[in-house]
């Protein structure tokens, strides 16, 4: 295994670690797919209650007990700031040390977790984060009592307001997607390098769409002995502040494929291909929409991000009955033939992309399949 630094932290961290989200139902398959990242040399499992319908720190905790002590765990709880709804909401301190003494940390059969994650952060919180008597003095308060290790933030906000957190001097890593098919949060990656701060990266193949067979993909990566998966995660390896690709792995041949792709010892020759590999992807993911909302709202109420993840699809997959599926899920009053092409969103676009006709494209993709 390579191990990276992770941050100012003075840990090292696998570069390749495991998102904990999509572990088996079955408890031999999953304590087998557990020991088997340990033995690869995974040093960190990213947790929270909500993955795997709610297993998901049981099933950590029980496959890991017996090797707690040669790995890193991170717990995940939120944070809710007045007049919003969250997943996974703490107002008060009180709250949230609760929540990790008396669920989490029993879940995982631990009495300590290396990292606390406040999860689903977004800039706007930290005012609320910071305030006297509130969450952040119950994790400092934690790890004066030596609970909790380290803390990360996990996010989707903005690429500018993901620097305003790390920026911030709060946080120790920031957990956020990147790959191949969205490098929206490169800013945040240079800014992370700059303050110390971890780069945890989830969904480093987009969800597992890097690693479908798809035609349009393999045309990226022409050589037949590269993967589009072992491309995926050579990319998000090859960025200096990217300390982890976090992959969300549910079986063994999985793990072993990712541990395939990290490993192998790329020789020049094979540094030149995957450079124009990530040139080719660059071209097609700055076509896609990265679904930043930032063109929100429509003043015709169309969806613009849902219909565009479809687009994305499409372009990437040309799977068109699966899009036409996807595009008739959404709300009529949203779908994008309701676009009166007033342009409002194209201006509002950070990515410069021809809202306007990307909407027309999948309108008429969708619109007349049944
Ligand atoms: S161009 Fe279409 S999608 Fe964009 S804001 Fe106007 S109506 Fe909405
Ligand atoms: S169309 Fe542009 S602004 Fe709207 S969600 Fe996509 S990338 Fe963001």
């Amino acid at each position: 295994m390579i191990y990276r630094p992770m941050g100012r932290s003075g840990l090292d961290i696998s570069a390749l670690s495991m998102g904990c989200g999509h572990l088996p139902d079955d408890p031999d398959l999953c304590d087998e797919l557990l020991h088997a990242a340990v033995a690869a040399g995974i040093n960190y499992f990213e947790t929270a209650t909500i993955y795997c319908n709610g297993e998901c720190q049981p099933r950590t905790g029980r496959g890991l007990e017996p090797v707690r002590d040669k790995i890193m765990v991170s717990a995940k709880h939120g944070l809710l700031v007045e007049g919003e709804a969250d997943s996974q909401p703490a107002t008060t301190g009180d709250d949230y040390r609760r929540e990790i003494l008396e669920n989490q940390l029993p879940a995982l059969r631990t009495d300590h977790v290396e990292w606390l994650q406040v999860g689903w952060f977004q800039a706007h919180k930290l005012d609320a984060l910071r305030a006297k008597g509130g969450v952040l003095d119950a994790i400092r308060q934690l790890q004066d009592e030596k609970i909790v290790g380290h803390v990360g933030f996990t996010t989707h906000d903005t690429p500018e307001n993901v620097v305003t957190c790390i920026e911030s001097g709060v946080f120790e890593s920031c957990t956020l997607q990147y790959n191949l098919l969205n490098r929206s949060y490169e800013p945040a990656l240079d800014a992370a390098g700059e303050h110390g701060v971890a780069i945890v990266v989830m969904g480093p193949l987009h969800g597992g769409m890097l690693a479908l067979p798809a035609p349009a993909l393999r045309e990226l990566v022409p050589n037949p002995d590269v993967t589009t998966s072992r491309a995926g995660l050579q990319f998000v390896l090859s960025h200096p502040a990217v300390s982890t690709a976090c992959s969300g792995m549910g079986s063994v041949a999985q793990l072993q494929e990712n541990l395939t792709s990290i490993l192998a010892e790329p020789t020049d020759a094979d540094r030149a291909e995957m450079d124009a590999v990530f040139g080719r992807f660059k071209e097609v993911a700055d076509s896609l929409c990265t679904g930043c909302n930032y063109c929100a709202p429509c003043p015709q109420g169309v969806n613009i991000s849902q219909n565009l993840r479809i687009r994305n699809y499409l372009a990437v997959y040309g799977a068109i009955d699966a899009a036409a599926q996807a595009y008739a899920a959404i709300e009529p009053a949203a779908r994008a033939a309701c676009c009166t092409d007033c342009g409002e969103c194209e201006e509002k676009c950070p990515n410069d992309l021809p809202v306007r006709k990307l909407l027309q494209e999948i309108a008429g993709a969708c619109e007349g399949v049944r």
